[in-house]
């Protein structure tokens, strides 16, 4: 049996909401991951199979290799037609917000996410939830929001509504969130979870192959020239790559391209702390992972504007390539004269 997580009143509160309104927009954070556009789409969906009318609006471009998971769900994507979508968001009398905890995490939406009299709903597995929401299911001990997309449709009796699509994009952001049940994943309802989404028919052999084995012949190499060229070990246990535009362009970089980068230090044994800067057309994209209990989201909320998961996290760097990498360096010396972070 899996277990129960869900506050009751938070469910009721949403439930009362659900029952009062019909126009519903449903978004998750820019650069969606799998588990971000496959917990938006279930619950998009799933609230349309209810005979909700639910629209799905993301920040901006999926990357090519998430495209799968689209195809045969409908959502917009706010950057391609923002004003039919600002007036959709302007009129919507609910907000799902999944997969992130704050407004400053949906780019271009942000004001009119922050403007909106609409309710606001928030089902995310990030810790800290910004105070913006009206009901919030905020659970960071979740794999990934899909997860608790899940878990929140059994306990709300809503299961009847689920179908092999919906149980599909569920079990792509389970498998994407936790490198395939690698990480994140060391408790045992979630495998339960996985069967019960096996249950409805779903394609596994072709999920996995799609969501965390397929990549274009730029990324193979463009992932393995950062790793032979561009990449730093500190220390034999820390790791730098670092990609620049001229890098980025010999390689024809397209979003998505070093998707997963930033684990593969990891997998060298005794290398614990492994980060990735890329040079976007703005700023500096850092990435971060850890194995065990060194937490990296501390560490990008306090430098690099972001946060994230302990053993996940992200944020971005304003400045040059050089000093972004400078700063690292200081970030290193300071972990390695244990001054805390
Ligand atoms: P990634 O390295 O895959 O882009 O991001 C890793 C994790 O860090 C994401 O799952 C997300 O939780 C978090 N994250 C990524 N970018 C940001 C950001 O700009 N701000 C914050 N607060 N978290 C981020
Ligand atoms: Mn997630």
């Amino acid at each position: 049996m899996i277990k129960r997580i869900i506050d009751t009143s938070s469910l009721a509160a949403f439930k009362s909401i659900l029952a009062s309104v019909n126009r519903i927009v449903v978004t998750c954070h820019k650069k969606a991951d799998g588990d971000a556009i496959g917990s938006s789409l279930a619950m998009g969906r799933l609230l349309s199979n209810m005979g909700k009318n639910a629209v799905v609006i993301i920040p901006d471009q999926l990357p090519a290799s998430l495209e799968f998971i689209a195809s045969g769900n409908e959502f917009f994507t706010f950057t391609m037609c923002e004003t039919k979508a600002s007036n959709i968001l302007r009129n919507t009398q609910l907000i799902l917000s999944l997969d992130y905890n704050s407004f400053d995490r949906v780019d271009r939406m942000q004001p009119l996410l922050e403007a909106s009299n609409a309710k606001k709903v928030l089902i995310d597995h990030h810790r800290d939830p910004k105070n913006c929401f009206d009901v919030m299911f905020s659970h960071p001990l979740m794999s990934s929001t899909c997860e608790l997309v899940y878990r929140l449709a059994a306990e709300a009796g809503w299961l009847q509504w689920f179908d092999k699509a919906i149980a599909s994009c569920l079990f792509v952001g389970i498998m994407t969130d936790t490198g395939n049940l690698s990480f994140s994943s060391s408790y045992p309802d979630v495998y339960e979870v996985m069967a019960k989404l096996m249950e409805y028919g779903i394609d596994k052999p072709y999920l996995y192959k799609q969501a965390m084995d397929t990549v274009s012949l730029n990324s193979l190499k463009l992932q393995s020239y950062a790793i032979l060229n561009k990449m730093t070990i500190i220390d034999d246990s820390i790791a730098l790559i670092t990609l620049d535009q001229d890098d980025l362009k010999q390689f024809n970089y397209r979003t998505g391209d070093t998707e997963r980068l930033v684990n593969k230090p990891l997998s060298v044994d005794g290398v614990f702390w492994s980060t990735f800067m890329r040079e976007d057309s703005k700023y500096i994209k850092v990435s971060m992972r850890s194995e065990g209990e060194f937490a990296v989201n501390s560490i990008c909320a306090k430098f690099f504007n972001g946060g994230g998961h302990k053993n996940a996290a992200a944020g971005e760097f304003y400045g040059s390539m050089q000093e972004a990498v400078e700063l690292f360096h200081k970030i290193v010396e300071q972990i390695k004269n244990d001054i805390t972070i």
